[in-house]
């Protein structure tokens, strides 16, 4: 049955002006139609919701979480701590609550196997849309290399594939094994970060050989490539050698021409501004040292990014520090300097595009999946009302309510 959603105003995630008291007609999964309630003749029979007074938005998409990590602590990351299937309904909790603060589509950056996605797929749990990349592909002693100190390998889950790959040729095939794992992107690391083991934010993880064959195996296979980055030598790799969408990159601001090159090649910047709130918070204090000094150059990241023209998205890098809340990002945004109607186009139709799905997500236009929100209240005037769930009354996916508070 057809729905319409009338009298709202209409964020449709184009970021173009506002419409007042408008109708969006959803038919099955698809936005059918959008306009002005009396341009646009809603059909007999159509299920009509009321939003007057109420903003009316696309479903936001984090394009970098962990829904499967619950802490940062040893014990937790290493999965030592709980059993395997407590661990799972934790993630499957994570999933419900994450669509529920109305993200409805999720690229999960590490840590989550494919079943999850097909229970989404088939109904079993409610959730986001997902894209999983299962694990980082990084080198010995790198990001994604999970062993003791003694060197013994930590493997929590059989059913992600151990990320570790040295040489090109190991890497390719390392590629080729996260795509028949289920990888719908390919993860990968040029260098440490703030809560990384051994390598620090600026200390470079792979050799130029090593990431063009990561990439150009990815391309080939049709898979795009997201690259945890934070600064120094190996974030510029990571821009020369064309990886997809630079994450975190809290130190951007001190490689200009990389900017530029992000710039000219349509390389994304995701720069996850969430988790270091939470890391310069951190109990551990090697997290607050290496987290507390980036927030100035972080936030030049974003401004200069900007006026160079990169594409910026959103990601939150949840997991470790808390689930459901990953509207925090779109605040963050608005703090480092963007504009709240451009902190919403970064979490909707440029994010659809920085994870290759611009043709069916991001923006309410007809023929896009309906993932759509009814929020009460002005983000525009308020970011931070996103981040009130009480105030997200309506939370549709692909045409269905996942919240229902009308
Ligand atoms: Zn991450």
């Amino acid at each position: 049955m057809a729905t319409a959603i009338l009298g709202g105003t209409l964020i449709d995630g184009t970021g173009s002006s506002l419409l007042r008291d408008a109708v969006v007609l959803v038919e099955g999964d698809r936005v059918q139609a959008t306009g002005r309630r009396d341009e646009l003749t809603v059909p007999p029979g159509t299920r009509v919701i009321d939003a007057a007074g109420k903003t009316v938005m696309p479903g936001i998409i984090d394009t970098h979480d962990h829904l499967a990590s619950h802490g940062y602590d040893i014990l937790t990351r290493t999965g030592l701590q709980t059993v395997i299937s407590y661990s799972n309904l934790l993630t499957a909790r994570a999933i419900r609550e994450t669509l529920e603060a109305g993200i409805t589509t999720v690229r999960d950056a590490g840590g989550l196997d494919r079943g999850f996605k097909q229970a989404v797929e088939d109904s079993l749990i409610p959730g986001p849309r997902l894209l999983i990349t299962l694990g980082f592909i990084s080198p010995t002693g790198g990001i994604g290399d999970h062993t003791t100190v003694s060197g013994e390998l930590i493997h929590p889950n059989p059913a992600l594939p151990d990320g570790v790959a040295d040489g090109p040729a190991a890497v390719r095939a390392k590629v080729r094994e996260m795509i028949r794992c289920g990888a719908d992107a390919v993860k990968t690391a040029t260098t440490g970060g703030v809560s990384s083991a051994r390598h620090g934010p600026k200390d470079q993880e792979y050799s130029r050989e090593e990431l063009e064959a990561l990439v150009d195996e990815a391309h080939a296979q049709g898979k795009l490539v997201m690259c945890h980055a934070l600064g120094g030598p190996g974030l510029e790799l990571a821009v020369a050698c064309g990886v997809d969408s630079i994450e975190h990159g809290g130190f951007l601001d001190e490689h200009p021409a990389a900017i530029k090159a992000m710039a000219s090649k349509g390389i994304y910047y995701v720069p996850t501004y969430s988790v270091y709130v939470h890391h310069r918070k951190s109990p551990f204090e090697y997290m607050r040292q290496r987290s507390q000094p980036m927030l100035e150059h972080h936030i030049r990241s974003l401004r200069m990014a900007l006026d160079a023209g990169v594409k910026v998205a959103m990601g939150t890098d949840a997991g470790g520090w808390v689930h459901a809340q990953n509207m925090t990002e779109l605040a963050c945004f608005v703090e480092a300097g963007m504009s709240p109607m451009d902190a919403i186009v970064a979490s909707t139709k440029t994010a659809a595009a920085c994870i290759g799905l611009g043709q069916d997500l991001g923006t309410l236009e007809p023929g896009k999946w309906a993932d759509l929100l009814v929020v009460d209240g002005d983000p525009l005037a308020d970011i931070s009302i996103l981040q009130q769930k009480e105030r997200l009354l309506l939370v549709m996916k692909g045409g269905q309510a996942y919240v229902d508070r009308l």
